[in-house]
């Protein structure tokens, strides 16, 4: 067995029904059969994932101990295994080509994950993961619903993506002290949005900031001028604001910049 640790957020499934409904979630379309899986810890996923007809898999974990455990108990997957941070990792090394990603995430790292599978989206097809609940929520959140943030906006303008079950903290070892939440994510059609992309990123971040303002003054360092200040839409709250909508204000900026 492998001792958890806590500082690389280890909790390991011990269901096994609700890890098959993990790797079930995952829809590869063939012939894209290659996977990521992030944390495969002692292997509770990447068994049922071993299993996938012609799956192309690559097993990213950090930790040491268990890199040596499922290099004994999975000897047919021995090169596969990538001992390192999936964080720093480059993954265009990893795959040439598009990709899907999966696993039950390390929850003190999952929102940088997340915004790695942002600057990666081209290649990554589609993400099927095991985070904290409540940052599932936000992802998925709706405008308009409190918990609707930076990320989901970033991540809802280049995926579909749905809240898929519930999972209580009583099937990991240790129990983690939040409920988890499985979530896919599946890369829709936009390739580059409307607008200027940096630009649409440092307004969305900056509305968040001060969510609880007007965007006219949660956007008051941008300097914006007097007919754009005027307009209505900078009198809601970016939390009120349709991916559509924070696109249309990034042209509107944009466009009046020198
Ligand atoms: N998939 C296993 C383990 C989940 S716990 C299961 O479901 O039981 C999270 C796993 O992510 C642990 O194995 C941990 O060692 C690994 N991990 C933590 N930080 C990581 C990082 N930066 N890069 C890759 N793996 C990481």
């Amino acid at each position: 067995m492998v001792r958890p640790k806590k500082s690389l957020g280890q909790h390991f499934l011990k269901d096994e029904n609700i890890a098959r409904n993990i790797v079930g979630a995952l829809a590869l379309e063939r012939p894209d059969v290659r996977v990521i899986e992030i944390g495969p810890g002692t292997g509770v996923l990447t068994k049922y994932l071993s299993q996938i007809k012609d799956i192309d898999l690559r097993l990213i974990e950090i930790d040491r101990e268990s890199v040596a455990y499922l290099k004994k108990t999975y000897p047919h997957l021995q090169t596969k295994i990538i001992e390192a941070d999936f964080l720093e990792l480059d993954l265009d090394q990893v795959f040439p080509a598009s990709f899907a990603i999966i696993g039950n995430f390390p929850y003190n790292i999952s929102s940088q994950i997340f915004f790695k599978v942002l600057d990666h989206r081209d290649k990554v097809s589609q993400v099927v993961g095991m985070l904290q609940k409540e940052v599932a929520d936000r992802i998925a959140a709706p405008p308009g619903s409190k918990t609707y943030g930076i990320l989901s906006v970033l991540l809802q303008a280049f995926y579909d993506i749905e809240l898929l079950f519930k999972v209580p903290p009583g099937v990991f070892f240790p129990p983690p002290k939040v409920m988890s939440a499985v979530i896919r994510l599946k890369r829709n059609k936009v390739s580059k949005l409307d607008c200027d992309e940096i630009q649409f990123r440092k307004i969305v971040k900056q509305a968040f900031q001060m969510r609880r303002k007007t965007l006219r003054n949660a956007l008051k360092s941008l300097n914006l001028s007097a007919s754009i200040s005027a307009l209505p839409l900078l009198d809601k709250r970016a939390e009120q604001l349709t991916v559509e909508d924070f696109i249309s204000l990034t042209k509107l900026i944009g466009d009046t910049r020198e």
